[in-house]
């Protein structure tokens, strides 16, 4: 079992729904956390701001990480801050869900950019420093929408899908190093991603969910952590925690 007591994490877009319970399970297990967002910073603040109530320790970035030289910025600004990097979980996606031929080029561009291009971004500049690690380990928020396809989802699941492969083949690389490359694919999460559907749609949704409910940030977290603590085997998979609704 790794000592996670004063390992670092960047948890990209961690200011809020997932990326939030990830940040904060995370610095309950003594590891120091860098909270990324894009845009509503006083969301970030207040994550570090719990996190500072129970004693740990976290600091906020801003950065785009679909923009190289903002994700170039962030693992600078993390490394300098905690003197280090052991743990980088890419979970910053959007979505922008249209049928194909309502779908824009922009819409595709931008899905493709936010979700699967700021994963080459990050890991680019993180990877030097994970390789110093004793525990390095990188986990990719992917979808069950990557797996199974999402109606009004084709960008969005190309990025999804996108990790996936990008999961296996960096896990493959760096196997020998001792960082371990991994991907959580989520089922439906209670979110302001998931609030975004219509309710009729969400109905839905629960309705084919074999647990009959959505699942909640934290659960995603719990497997974030399984991941870093117990995860020294453990390379190139895709964790589903999604009710049952995709195996
Ligand atoms: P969310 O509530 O919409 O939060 C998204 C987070 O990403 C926010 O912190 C946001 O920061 C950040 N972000 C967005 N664009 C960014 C950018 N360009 N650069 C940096 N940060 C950016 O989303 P969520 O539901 O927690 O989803 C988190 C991850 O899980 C996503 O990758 C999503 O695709 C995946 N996922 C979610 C579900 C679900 O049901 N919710 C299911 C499967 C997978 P700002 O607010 O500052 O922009």
């Amino acid at each position: 079992m790794a000592d996670l007591n004063n390992k670092v994490a960047i948890v990209t877009g961690g200011s809020r729904g997932i990326g939030a319970a990830i940040s904060k399970e995370l610095a309950k297990n003594g590891i120091k956390v860098v909270i990324n967002y894009n845009s509503r910073s006083e969301l970030a603040e207040k994550v570090v701001a719990e996190i500072k109530e129970i004693g740990s320790e976290a600091y906020a970035v801003q950065a785009d990480v679909s923009n190289i030289a903002d994700a170039e910025k962030l693992i600078k600004e993390a490394v300098n801050h905690f003197g280090g990097l052991d743990i980088l979980v890419n979970n910053a996606g959007i979505t922008r869900d249209k049928s194909f031929k309502k779908l824009s080029e922009e819409d595709w561009r931008t899905v493709i950019d936010v979700n699967l291009n700021s994963v080459y971004n990050t890991t680019s500049f993180a990877l030097p420093h994970l390789l110093e690690s004793d525990a390095g380990r990188i986990i990719n928020i992917s979808s069950i929408i990557g797996q199974a396809g999402g109606f009004g989802q084709t960008n969005y699941a190309a990025a999804k899908a996108g990790m996936i492969g990008y999961t296996k083949s960096l896990a493959l690389e760096l196997a020998k190093s001792g960082v371990t490359v991994n991907a959580i694919a989520p089922g439906f999460i209670d979110t302001e991603m998931v609030q975004a559907i219509p309710e009729n749609i969400r109905e839905s949704i629960v309705a084919k969910v074999p647990q009959r409910r959505f699942g909640q940030p934290n659960e995603i977290a719990k497997g974030v952590i399984y991941l870093c603590k117990d995860g020294d085997y453990i390379t190139g998979q895709q964790l589903n925690i999604n009710g049952g609704l995709y195996m």
